[in-house]
């Protein structure tokens, strides 16, 4: 079987769909098929959920030490492979190869830090307000079987981060991974069966993702759901959760201002900007987008940004010195080109980038317009690609104001060299994340998760935890 010909992982064994169907699985770089995924019929959905149901009866009994031991080492698993899954990503997924490398490493990170913080999860004895006799205690249980929904942009990171939190928690996880890079996080499941997971606790689908959610998140079986795409879907997905009264994460879409204050070191800005933008080809949910500049120093932050967007190397990310690779698919150069077409039109200035590179593979040219008009489309909807949107402020308020006017509220970024701005910031920019002079350095041990339209809860740090577990209380009279 080709490393890029996917089955499902249900009941600890890979196994093809109950109708025999696929889906294809291209190259973004070049446009070739390299293989195919299983579709699940619903026989293959039932199996499943009887299977994530199966695994959470062995799991929730094992103690938090017996888990971190299997979790721990699924992380070496990872650490061990990293380099062949590197290449297994890169290609289904077009990211340069060491970010695909540092994606796989990371994973490893996240699951130790898990396995670690699960062993840390307490209740507490609360002394009773009538009666001393009466022992009042605060029980953590795991929630149950959980669905979890993952993208494609971070095939590995995106799944890592629920399955970490999940199984350090006690819970059974079943994933509907992502069709378009499903060797990826496949591989990442091999690990942690490989590390002698009982079979169960952890399952892997793919199919019609319409198709499974809705049976998935309807089914008494699984008790929470966990979701990382587009706002429109997460809404789509929040609804029916609701419907159906079960717990949900939501980590959704961004669009990410940056503030670039009078008084900041302009070419920390620059270098920050440029690499954070152009990372993943821009298809990062917490992409720095709008690049709120002080009119002072826009224009020349402006000019040295487009010269490094201008100089990266785009292509496939399997050859080295790769610095940005293709777009997810065809869909994107189609929204690429449009939004970029309708800022030029509403009197944006180009100043890098606006077209498509080569007719082979999705290559889209970073991209960095300036002046952009606030109705621009570009400025209202997630690029979720490699486009810089520059616009200037007078007045520091004027730029969180602007920061703050859109529904999303995920990531933020700022450039200042004083303390009273760094504060005005932290208080006032409505998002989840904020780095102040870096890039985005997320981990594991940090909340990562959006507020407002970018979604509900979070998939870091001991909150992570929380989201997957129960609260009870338990009262006992000893008189
Ligand atoms: P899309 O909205 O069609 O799909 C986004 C993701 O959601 C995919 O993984 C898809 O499989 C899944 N999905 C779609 N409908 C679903 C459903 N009914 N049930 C369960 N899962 C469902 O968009 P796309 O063209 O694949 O990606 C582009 C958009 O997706 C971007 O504009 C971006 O906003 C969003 N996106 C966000 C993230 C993120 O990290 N937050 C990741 C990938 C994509």
């Amino acid at each position: 079987m080709s490393d890029h010909n996917i089955q499902h992982f249900i009941l600890g064994q890979w196994r093809d769909g109950a109708a025999g169907r696929t889906l294809p699985v291209v190259n973004p770089a070049t446009g070739q098929q390299i293989g195919q995924v299983a579709r699940a019929e619903r026989a293959d959905l039932d199996d499943a959920v009887a299977a994530a149901k199966a695994g959470f009866d062995t799991w929730r009994h094992m103690t938090a030490i017996e888990r971190a031991r299997i979790m721990r080492k699924a992380a070496g698993l990872m650490r061990e492979r990293a380099g062949d899954i590197a290449s297994l990503m890169t290609r289904e997924q077009g990211k340069p190869l060491p970010e695909a490398k540092a994606e796989a490493l990371a994973a490893a990170d996240i699951i130790e830090w898990f396995a670690d913080e699960g062993q840390r999860v307490y209740g507490r004895l609360v002394p009773s307000r009538h009666n001393l006799a009466i022992r009042q205690m605060v029980i953590k249980d795991p929630v149950g079987p959980v669905a979890a929904f993952t993208p494609w942009n971070f095939p590995i990171n995106q799944v890592v981060r629920k399955v970490g939190a999940g199984l350090a928690a006690g819970c059974s996880m079943l994933v509907k991974g992502p069709e378009e890079t499903p060797a990826s996080p496949a591989a990442l499941i091999r690990a942690f069966a490989d590390a002698g997971l009982p079979p169960g606790v952890l399952g892997l689908v793919y199919g019609d993702p319409a198709e499974i959610s809705s049976y998935l998140i309807a089914h008494p079986v699984i008790r929470k759901i966990t979701f990382t795409g587009s706002t429109a879907v997460g809404k789509q997905l929040a609804a029916l959760a609701g419907q159906h009264m079960k717990r949900a994460t939501m980590e959704l879409g961004g669009h990410a201002p940056v503030i670039v204050c009078e008084d900041a070191d302009l070419e920390l800005a620059v270098k920050t900007a440029a690499a954070s933008k152009f990372r993943n080809a821009g298809q990062v949910c917490i992409s720095p987008t709008r690049y709120l500049v002080h009119a002072r120093i826009a224009d020349d932050f402006a000019r040295e940004f487009a010269k490094r967007a201008s100089s990266l190397r785009v292509g496939d990310g399997l050859v080295e010195g790769t610095q940005m690779g293709p777009l997810a698919n065809p869909r994107r150069i189609t929204a690429l080109n449009d939004l970029t077409q309708d800022a030029v039109k509403r009197g944006a200035r180009l100043l890098a980038g606006g077209e498509r590179i080569g007719s082979t593979g999705n290559f889209w040219a970073p991209t960095v317009l300036a002046d952009v008009p606030l109705e621009a489309r570009a400025f209202n909807e997630e690029p979720f690609g490699p486009l810089a949107l520059v616009r200037t402020f007078d007045e520091l308020p004027e730029a969180i104001a602007e920061a703050n006017r859109l529904p999303f509220g995920l990531a933020g970024y700022a450039f200042t060299r004083s303390l009273k701005n760094a504060d005005l910031l932290t208080r006032h920019v409505e998002v989840g994340m904020l780095w102040i002079n870096m890039a985005a350095l997320p981990s594991a041990e940090l909340p990562f998760g959006g507020i407002k339209d970018s979604g509900h809860g979070t998939e870091g740090g001991s909150e992570a935890l929380e989201a997957y577990l129960n609260t009870r209380a338990v009262s006992v009279m000893n008189d």
